[in-house]
């Protein structure tokens, strides 16, 4: 993956004010990158930065809209899980309810799996995201080991 990343965010609702936060606090670095998002968490994120870039204009900041998805109970996470299925995406920041079931656990669960599978950076609390937000590899390149499926998709049957 190359320097500009697709970075996937994702919050449920008791967590999308923390998500918003780590946003806001981690501006200047995730406007060099292309934000993808769930629709709800998409749009707060993206009202937070188009009102952050219209407060910065004249200091040149850029203003880059998120590409958001439907909502995640209207088939959100199903859509990132197969944007990272087609190689879309390269980090995903996911906030998820630990204290709440949602409607939607079989996607929620569908999405995760899914960035286990092709060994997708993944942040499920704001610490982590801390971590990976700061490594080296966030702004330069990282070469993602690829998994090897050969075993699975050449198997006799
Ligand atoms: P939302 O979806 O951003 O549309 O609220 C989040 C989720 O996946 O539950």
């Amino acid at each position: 993956m190359g320097n500009m990343k697709n970075i996937a965010v994702v919050a449920h609702d008791n967590c999308k004010k923390e998500l918003l936060d780590f946003v806001d606090c981690n501006h200047e670095i995730l406007s060099r990158h292309n934000l993808v998002a769930t629709g709800t968490t998409g749009g707060l994120v993206e009202d937070m930065i188009r009102e952050r870039a219209t407060r910065k204009k004249d200091a040149g900041y850029d203003f880059k809209p998120v590409n958001r998805m439907k909502s995640g109970p209207l088939g959100g996470d199903q859509q990132l899980g197969a944007l990272i299925a087609e190689g879309g995406i390269d980090v995903l920041i996911f906030f998820w309810d630990p204290m709440q079931p949602q409607p939607h656990d079989v996607d929620v669960k569908a999405l995760l799996r899914l960035a286990v599978l092709y060994n997708i950076p993944t942040a499920s609390n704001r610490s982590t995201a801390e971590f990976l937000i700061s490594s080296p590899f966030f702004e330069g390149e990282f070469q993602r080991k690829e998994s090897d499926f050969s075993d699975y998709t050449q198997r006799k049957l």
